[in-house]
């Protein structure tokens, strides 16, 4: 069995993207050429494997990657034993039952006896079986919401982000039946290696920091305390002396939802020169 850590990851669509960016966020430095499906971590005895993303949960639950990126609507769907290490903020869409306008379908018990087209037949099946509501699912690989205008199913449920190809359908959303993200995934039975767990707190860090800025910014040492109160930091602000004119420099991190709030009350706290920078990583 060899040392190296694999993971598991979408070579295309909609999670492509954001997933290959918060592995180089993480730190991971890695070149992807077209087609390649395994590709090496520079630096690092991890191994990225870009494979579909219906295909991530199979190879992470066979054991064939130790870590995968996917969808919780994917890992839901099967019943392969993989566990949720981290939620990773981005692919976040919400399967939705839904039914075309003026047909008469308002509330979910409408859907009695309804063909439901849906790429998720299994998530679908037991909502409704939770509900003691039948249907007949319609499974489908994609273009679900062209369905009941192909007179192939009577509704559908569906993953909507914005809604829009919905309404571009003529369909109205009746009932949630799973919000999703995308996650970071292992399989049930294994622990964490080392390497796994380095990797997931990298993530973390990487995540963590999405969610900070770091604010520098001059200011006579009589100012320090009022600042200090308003970025009080993770533990404490950094001061550090200027060469010239007796001021000093003040560091610190906020979170980036308070940077707006935040800007004004130290320009009124005497601070000058203020700058805001995005941070990589994140290690509290
Ligand atoms: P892909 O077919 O490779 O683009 O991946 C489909 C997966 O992307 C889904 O199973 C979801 O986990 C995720 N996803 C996020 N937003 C959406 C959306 N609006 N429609 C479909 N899939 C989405």
């Amino acid at each position: 069995m060899s040392d190296t850590l694999t993971i598991a990851l979408p070579s295309k669509g909609r999670m492509e993207r954001p997933a290959t960016e918060l592995l180089r966020q993480a730190g991971f430095r890695f070149e992807r050429t077209e087609r390649s499906l395994a590709v090496p971590v520079r630096d690092a005895p991890i191994e990225l494997l870009f494979v579909r993303s219906s295909d991530v949960v199979e190879l992470v639950a066979d054991g064939a990657a130790d870590l995968g990126i996917t969808g919780l609507d994917l890992t839901r769907e099967t019943s392969a034993p993989v566990t949720p290490v981290l939620d990773l903020g981005f692919g976040r869409c919400t399967l939705v039952a839904a039914a075309p306008e003026n047909s008469g379908v308002d509330r979910i018990e409408d859907f009695a006896g309804l063909r439901v087209a849906t790429s998720h037949p299994t998530v679908v099946g037991s909502f409704f079986a939770s509900k003691s509501i039948d249907i007949v699912p319609v499974p489908l690989a994609g273009s679900v919401e062209v369905a009941p205008r192909l007179d192939v199913a009577d509704a559908v449920a569906d993953l909507v982000s914005t809604g829009s190809t919905m309404l571009v359908n003529g369909l109205r959303p009746v009932a949630e039946i799973l919000q999703s993200q995308a996650i970071l995934i292992h399989r049930d039975s294994s622990p964490l290696s080392d390497t796994a767990r380095t990797v997931t707190t990298m993530i973390e860090a990487a995540l963590a920091a999405r969610r900070k800025r770091y604010v520098v910014m001059n200011a006579d040492e009589e100012s320090v305390p009022a600042i200090a109160e308003i970025i009080p930091g993770i533990e404490a602000p950094t001061v550090l002396p200027l060469v010239a004119n007796g001021k000093v420099a003040v560091h610190s991190v906020v979170d980036e939802s308070d940077v707006w709030r935040v800007l004004p009350l130290l320009r009124e706290a005497g601070a000058t020169g203020i700058l805001v920078l995005p941070v990589q990583q994140v290690l509290a």
